[in-house]
């Protein structure tokens, strides 16, 4: 309770999305984890994944994050993203931790005891393999029996025009059926909400949309609850006098009198600070407008007719309906940044 934000996690509605998610795809899921499981605490997301019949796996971004999830020991596969530099291999091959291979240099430095997913850039230009490089690469990894799955990343399936997703998907083929059967994978939350099954993929790495969000045009398509609830507490109620400015840079007056809630979530909390003078949040079910310049550490809202004491909790998002999108919207950010954006002082907890 020493915390002025908590972010507490469904973990029936994470359970929901990954069986609805796993449903749609026909595949089981290397579910992302990667950055604190978007914001919603790494250790937390990662057992309740880990206990889910249609998780394979967890993905992770950083040889820190593998190592983090591997130390919780939860009898799945970790799978790294993004390469790893010669002397992180050895370790990382100590963990169990399986790892990315995008080219013939990284395939021959790999120790005996690795597991490789062959990463084919089949079009993001990020990271792995160019298609016709990537078929000599997966059968040396496979002639030294290292070779568990291929992949490659989407860079527009969460787009209307879906035609350069299947251009990817056409390429990635082709080099997965040239190489002896293993694991395939290539959907993110788009890709999976918008081309359903593919054959032939074991896999899918839905990571917003677990987490329960999809974008516009994809709402609907399989049912999806936010996972996170972000509230924060009232630490003072005060009354600003007609004509008063609130915050920093006066930016707004108070048009009359006006009852204030100073309520312990700011910027560095991940609260977008672009939001100043858009943002809503729900006190007592109401939505309130947040007053004046955002700050750092807490920000104003007009409870102004509520009987608001300090101790209460205010929603920033979550269960009783504000989103995270509309949050992003008022920021000029995405679902991504906000909920990666929230901020170490943040409790995270979990909620049935
Ligand atoms: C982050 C990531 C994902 C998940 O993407 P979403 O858009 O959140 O579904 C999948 N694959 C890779 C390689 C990633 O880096």
């Amino acid at each position: 309770m020493l915390s002025r934000a908590h972010a507490l996690s469904s973990e029936a509605a994470l359970r929901g999305n990954l069986s609805a998610l796993a449903g749609h795809a026909g595949a089981r899921l290397l579910l992302p984890v990667k950055a604190n499981a978007y914001g919603h605490g790494l250790a937390l997301v990662s057992r309740v994944a880990a206990a889910h019949p249609d998780v394979w796996g967890l993905a992770v971004a950083t040889p820190r994050e593998a190592a983090q999830v591997s130390a919780l020991a939860l009898g799945k596969p970790v799978v790294l993203l993004t390469p790893p530099t010669p002397d992180e291999m050895g370790p990382l091959a100590d963990l169990g931790v399986r790892l990315p291979v995008g080219s013939l240099a990284e395939a021959d430095a790999l120790p005996a005891h690795a597991r490789a997913h062959l990463k084919v850039d089949t079009g993001m230009n990020r990271l792995g393999a160019r298609p016709e490089e990537a078929v000599a690469i997966g059968r040396r990894l496979a002639e030294r029996g290292l070779l568990e799955g291929v992949y490659t990343h989407f860079a527009t399936a969460d787009e209307e025009d879906l035609s350069f997703a299947h251009e990817q998907l056409r390429r990635f083929r082709a080099v997965f059926s040239a190489l002896p059967p293993v694991l395939a994978h290539c959907a993110n939350g788009g890709g999976l909400l918008s081309l359903g099954r593919l054959d032939g993929m074991a896999l899918a790495r839905p990571g917003l949309a677990s987490y329960g969000f999809a974008p516009p045009h994809l709402r609907g398509t399989v049912p999806l609850t936010p996972v996170m609830t972000l509230s924060a507490t009232v630490t003072q109620v005060h009354t600003a006098h007609a004509g008063e400015s609130v915050s920093y840079g006066g930016l707004w007056r108070a048009p009359r009198e006006t009852t204030l809630a100073t309520v312990g979530f700011g910027y560095a909390d991940g609260y977008p600070r672009n939001a100043t003078l858009k943002a809503q949040v729900l006190v007592r079910g109401e939505r309130r407008p947040i007053i004046g310049r955002i700050c750092m550490d807490q920000c104003m809202v007009d409870v102004t007719g509520l009987e608001v004491r300090p101790g209460e909790q205010v929603e920033f998002w979550g269960a009783q309906g504000l989103t995270v999108t509309e949050v992003a919207g008022w920021g000029e950010t995405v679902e991504y940044e906000v909920l990666t954006g929230v901020g170490e002082r943040v409790e995270r907890g979990l909620v049935e």
